[in-house]
């Protein structure tokens, strides 16, 4: 439709194929802060839009591009990635049993503690790394699975395929929050998950400069209807800037993610070899363990390479000798990483996650975790190296 002021498509149908959406000679998509959309002489809505919360052309376009990014029918966006994984908890019922990993992420394990079982939902915990514990775990009501890999902040690695195969037998979903893993590394769906879960606040926006959330269903259908109607009746949705804004990170999304976890590699190695050296060494703070995936020596390193062939993302984590103090002081001495919690932006970040994550935190208190962003490798290493010698003055 001609907007006869501007001359441009004022609302592009974009409901049905978000790839069309082109005004004019853009190449990029406008963002619609609109409320709300007039309608025809007749009632009826000419674009398909109403209201912002129940569609808006840049939610629409988003969730276009993330189905399609993540290889499922329908993505559903959401204002955070808790607003997400609480749609995806709204979908089951009371008397319904939910399996979670056991070193999920904090906020999600705080949800299920606080939040749900009020509403009489049966949660309970396993190590979802152990196939054999995690079988142990079902319940004849047991609904959904949720996996977490690799988790945070202790990287450990979920065997998707074999999850799959005991959530098929007892009739549950099973979830993956994929926020660490990226469609990039890794692709739930080819594994048998039924739901992938992003909190879109990370690696794809990636520029730490907004929150969102994601659903991604592998098939249009009962669960997926049901999670439309949480988003739209729930209300939680992202704002068309904050769509707009998460779409334009999603552009670099594979450059990004493809570089920061062949850095996190190197610095995972660089660590290592401290960590080896601590014995011969006398000054200097001593690192005591390095969690990566990518590392020879992970405890599930080659499943790691099986499920994430393209890297092991930029995501890790190192215990230094001591305890609390002695990881903030690591923390404090460093330049160029950042003191700040959250991951997968452009600048590194390090964080003594323990005091994040409160006093019930399963995370022990000399563990450091780092995000790394898009500085050059050696200047990071430079930066861990003086910060050890640093610190342990
Ligand atoms: C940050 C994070 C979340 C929560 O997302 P928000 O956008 O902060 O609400 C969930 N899962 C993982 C793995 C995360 O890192």
């Amino acid at each position: 439709m001609q907007d006869p002021k501007t001359g441009l498509d004022a609302f592009p149908a974009v409901s049905s194929a978000g790839s069309n959406i082109t005004v004019g000679t853009s190449v990029t998509i406008p963002i619609f802060p609109s409320t709300t959309f007039t309608r025809e002489a007749d009632g009826s809505y000419p674009h398909g839009y109403s209201y912002s919360r129940t569609g808006n052309p840049n939610r629409d376009a988003l969730e276009y591009a993330l189905a399609r990014l993540e290889g499922g029918a329908e993505a559903i966006a959401f204002a955070s990635g808790t607003a997400a994984m609480m749609a995806v908890m709204q979908t089951l019922s009371t008397g319904d049993h939910v399996l979670i990993a056991n070193d999920l992420y904090y906020g999600a394990r705080m949800m299920l503690k606080h939040i749900f079982p009020r509403w009489g939902l049966e949660v309970s915990f396993a190590d979802l790394t152990d196939a054999g514990a995690a079988a142990a775990s079902m319940r004849a009501n047991t609904k959904l699975i949720w996996a977490e890999t690799p988790s945070n902040p202790c990287l450990k690695i979920t065997d998707l395929a074999a999850i799959s195969t005991l959530a098929k037998r007892h009739g549950a979903y099973l979830v993956c929050d994929n926020t660490i893993g990226t469609p990039i590394l890794q692709r739930p769906f080819d594994f048998g998950c039924d739901l992938v879960m992003h909190s879109t606040t990370k690696y794809i926006n990636g520029h730490s400069d907004l929150l969102g959330g994601v659903v991604i269903a592998r098939v249009n259908g009962e669960l997926s209807e049901r999670l439309r109607q949480i988003q739209i009746h729930g209300g939680a949705v992202p704002s068309a800037f904050d769509a707009w804004l998460t779409q334009r990170g999603m552009h670099t999304l594979e450059l990004r993610v493809l570089a920061q976890s062949a850095s996190a590699l190197q610095i995972a190695q660089f660590l290592a070899e401290e960590k080896a050296a601590a014995s011969r060494r006398t000054g200097g703070l001593k690192i005591n363990r390095v969690h990566y995936p990518g590392l020879p020596d992970h405890p599930q390193h080659a499943l790691a390479q099986r499920q994430m062939p393209r890297g092991s993302g930029g995501l890790l984590a190192f215990e230094v000798e001591g305890s609390q103090a002695q990881a903030l002081a690591l923390a404090a001495a460093c330049r160029v990483f950042r003191r700040a919690t959250s991951l997968g932006g452009v600048e590194s970040l390090i964080e003594q996650r323990a005091s994040m994550e409160g006093p019930d935190t399963a995370t022990p208190p000399n563990l450091l975790r780092l995000s790394i962003g898009l500085e050059p490798a050696p200047q990071l290493i430079a930066d861990l190296q003086e910060a050890l010698a640093r610190a342990a003055t």
